[in-house]
């Protein structure tokens, strides 16, 4: 690695093991992290949460303040929405992660979330970093779309520096010159990282594909390779979506891909003990 990450490089250390409430990422299981893009209304994100727990999701996910390309875009309902996921979450005891814009979320999120987000467009917004690691909460660190491994390693670094409780690395797609996928899942640049770092390192097919029928053979494409779990947007009528429509499953896909990945781990699990 060309730049030293003193605290997020490899170096000698074995897988760390992140842990968001009763989630855990890097433990040798396959986390699924399931929800909407945004959050909407206070039943859809509670008809979500219900699904996504019974399919065995490890955490539920939803967007309080969006950072959408277009400001005519929706942008979410802000505050209101992380009571609304919070208490959806509290009915069915999974722990939720929301992303955070500004330092302002931060600290909102801090009394009702167990893992923040910080997203693509974030990743190098420095003050942004430091602020989350110093949440007290483990954070979830996306992959900038024209970032580097090794950026992503620094930016991680910039959290850990500040007593960081966790960082899961997830990739979620870089841009490519061509638009029939909305980015390319790097998926050997996920495989790269494990060998870079002792962090998790999930994927996030939703904002990598922004089509909805390669979310479950890459999920499944994911576990085979030995990444760290996935996270993926779920949502009850997906063409109906408020945003991201076209990348959004529904619950009984959900469903069904947190099967698959169970059965893709049993058998590798099956092979190395063989
Ligand atoms: C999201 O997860 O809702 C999101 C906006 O993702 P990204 O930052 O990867 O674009
Ligand atoms: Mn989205």
């Amino acid at each position: 690695m060309p730049m030293p990450c003193r605290l997020a490089s490899r170096g000698n250390e074995p897988d760390t093991v992140v842990r968001a409430a009763s989630a855990r990422f890097g433990d040798g299981a396959f986390a699924l992290i399931g929800g909407p893009c945004s959050i909407e209304s206070e039943e859809q994100i509670r008809r979500i949460a219900a699904a996504v727990g019974q399919a065995g999701a490890a955490m539920l996910r939803g967007g309080a303040w969006k950072t959408r390309t277009s400001p005519y875009d929706f942008q979410g309902l802000g505050d209101a929405a992380v009571d609304l996921i919070a208490a959806a979450a509290a009915e069915t005891a999974l722990p939720v992660v929301v992303e955070a814009l500004c330092e302002a979320h931060v600290a909102r999120l801090a009394r009702s979330v167990a893992m923040i987000q910080i997203g693509a467009r974030n990743m190098q917004n420095v003050e942004l970093l430091r602020c989350a690691g110093r949440s007290g909460l483990p954070v979830l660190l996306k992959r900038g779309p024209s970032a580097t491994l090794d950026e992503l390693l620094l930016a991680a670094e910039y959290l850990l520096l500040e007593g960081c409780r966790g960082v899961v690395l997830c990739e979620r797609g870089i841009r490519g010159f061509d638009p029939s996928t909305r980015n390319v899942l790097d998926l050997g640049g996920a495989l790269r990282l494990k060998e870079l770092t002792h962090l998790p390192v999930i994927v996030d097919p939703s904002h990598a594909t922004g089509r909805r029928s390669l979310i479950e053979p890459l999920v499944l494409a994911a576990a085979a390779a030995g990444l760290d779990g996935a996270i993926v947007e779920v949502h009850p009528h997906p063409d109906a979506a408020l945003s991201d429509a076209a990348q959004a499953i529904d619950c009984p896909t959900f469903a069904r891909i947190a099967r698959g990945a169970a059965r893709v781990l049993a058998t590798l699990t099956y092979e190395l003990s063989a």
